[in-house]
C-alpha cells in the first residue's frame, strides 16, 4: 500500500495528540509513515506510541543538523523523504510550524498545498475552512504529492496498532537551509491545563471578565479545558498573548467552546467559529456572539460560572 508521510509533531519526544489524529486520517489515504525528527534518546518511547496508534512505519530523522535551526532544514528533509518514498499524501498539523513547513516542502517539490483541512477523505478530497472560518470548501491536490496541513481535533485517535517498522533516515542538510539559527527558547509556562489549539474544549474570557479570570479558570478546571482570552482582555493586559483566540491570536477548533463576557467581533470569530458546538455567556441578549452560538446563556458570568462549575464539580 502506498505511503502517507505524517509529520510527528512532538516536544522533546513528547508527541501531541494531534498527530495520532493525523495518523488516524492517513490509514484512508494509504498506510500511514510517522517522521519523527529527534535524536534517539527521543524517538524509542515515540515510536512505540506512534505504533500503537497505527503507523505502519517510522521513519527517523536524526535532528543533530537540524536541531537548532528554524524550519528550513525539515522541509529540505522531507522533500528527500518524498523523493525516496513517493507518498499519497504528506500530513502536518495545522500550527504555525507545519504550516511553515508544509508551505516550503510544496515549493520544493512543486506540489500543491491544502492547508486547514478539517476532514480528509478517501482520495484525497480534504474538507478545508477558509477565509477565517467563513467558508467550507471541498479541495484536491492536482499537482504532485498532495501537502496536507489539518486542524487539531479534526479526527479521533485510534489505538489500534500498526507494524511499526523503524527506520533511520539519513537526510542531507544543505547550508542553504542553515540560515535562520534558533539562539534561544522559552518553553510556554506550564499551566497544568491542555495547549490551547489541542483542547478539547476551550473555556474563554473577553472585556466582560472585567479582568477577573477566576470564574474562566473555575469553569475550565472543571471541565479539563483550556483558557483562552479576547484581544481586549489580552490587551488590557490581564491574560498572555499566548492566549489570545482570533485573527491576530490562536485559531482554536475544539469540541466545545465556551464564550464568557465577549461579544462575537468578527476578528474573535476568525479564531474559534469552527468549533463544534459554541456556548456563550453574555448580560446583553443583543450580542453578535449569539448569531453564532448553539446554546446562550443572557446573564451576568460572574454569577452563571461559579454556579455552573459548583454543578460540575458535584457530577
Ligand atoms: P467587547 O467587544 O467590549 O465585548 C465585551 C462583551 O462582554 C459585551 O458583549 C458585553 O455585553 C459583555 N459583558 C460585559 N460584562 C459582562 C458580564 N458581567 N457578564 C457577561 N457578559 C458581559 N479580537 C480578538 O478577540 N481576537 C483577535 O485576534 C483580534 N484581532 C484583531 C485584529 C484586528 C486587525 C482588529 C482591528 C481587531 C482585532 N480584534 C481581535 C479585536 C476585536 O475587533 C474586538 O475589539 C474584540 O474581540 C472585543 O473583545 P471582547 O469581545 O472581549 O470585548
Amino acid at each position: 500500500m502506498t505511503e502517507v508521510l505524517v509529520v510527528v509533531d512532538h516536544v522533546d519526544g513528547a508527541i501531541r495528540k494531534p498527530t495520532f489524529e493525523l495518523i488516524a486520517l492517513a490509514k484512508r489515504l494509504g498506510s500511514p509513515s510517522a517522521v519523527f525528527f529527534g535524536g534517539a534518546d527521543a524517538s524509542a518511547a515515540a515510536a512505540e506510541k506512534l505504533k500503537a496508534f497505527g503507523a505502519d512505519k517510522i521513519y527517523v530523522v536524526d535532528d543533530a543538523e537540524i536541531k537548532g535551526y528554524l524550519v528550513a532544514p525539515k522541509a529540505e528533509a522531507l522533500q528527500q523523504l518524498v523523493e525516496k518514498t513517493s507518498p499519497a499524501a504528506v500530513l502536518l498539523v495545522s500550527g504555525y510550524e507545519g504550516k511553515e513547513v508544509a508551505g516550503r516542502l510544496a515549493i520544493k517539490t512543486g506540489s500543491g498545498l491544502i492547508t486547514d483541512a478539517v476532514d480528509v477523505e478517501d482520495g484525497g478530497v480534504t474538507t478545508q475552512s477558509v477565509f477565517a472560518g467563513n467558508y467550507t470548501v471541498k479541495a484536491k491536490v492536482t499537482k504532485g504529492t498532495p501537502i496536507i496541513t489539518v486542524k487539531p481535533n479534526s479526527a479521533t485517535p485510534e489505538e489500534t496498532a500498526g507494524a511499526g517498522e523503524v527506520e533511520q533516515f539519513a537526510a542531507t542538510v544543505s547550508d542553504a537551509a542553515k540560515k535562520a539559527q534558533i539562539v534561544a527558547a522559552q518553553p510556554r509556562q506550564a499551566t497544568g491545563r491542555p495547549e490551547l489549539t489541542e483542547a478539547a474544549i476551550v473555556v474563554s474570557g473577553g472585556r466582560g471578565t472585567g479582568g477577573d479570570f477566576a470564574p474562566i479558570e473555575g469553569l475550565a478546571d472543571a471541565l479539563g479545558a483550556a483558557v483562552g482570552a479576547s484581544r481586549a482582555a489580552v490587551d488590557s493586559g490581564w491574560m498572555p498573548h499566548s492566549f489570545q483566540v482570533g485573527q491576530t491570536g490562536k485559531t482554536v477548533s475544539p469540541q466545545l467552546y465556551v464564550a464568557n463576557g465577549i461579544s462575537g467581533a468578527i476578528q474573535h470569530r476568525a479564531g474559534m467559529q469552527t468549533s463544534k458546538t459554541i456556548v456563550a455567556v453574555n448580560k446583553d441578549e443583543e450580542a453578535p456572539i449569539f448569531e453564532l452560538v448553539d446554546f446562550g446563556v443572557v446573564g451576568d458570568l460572574h454569577a452563571v460560572l461559579p454556579a455552573a462549575t459548583e454543578e460540575i464539580n458535584q457530577r
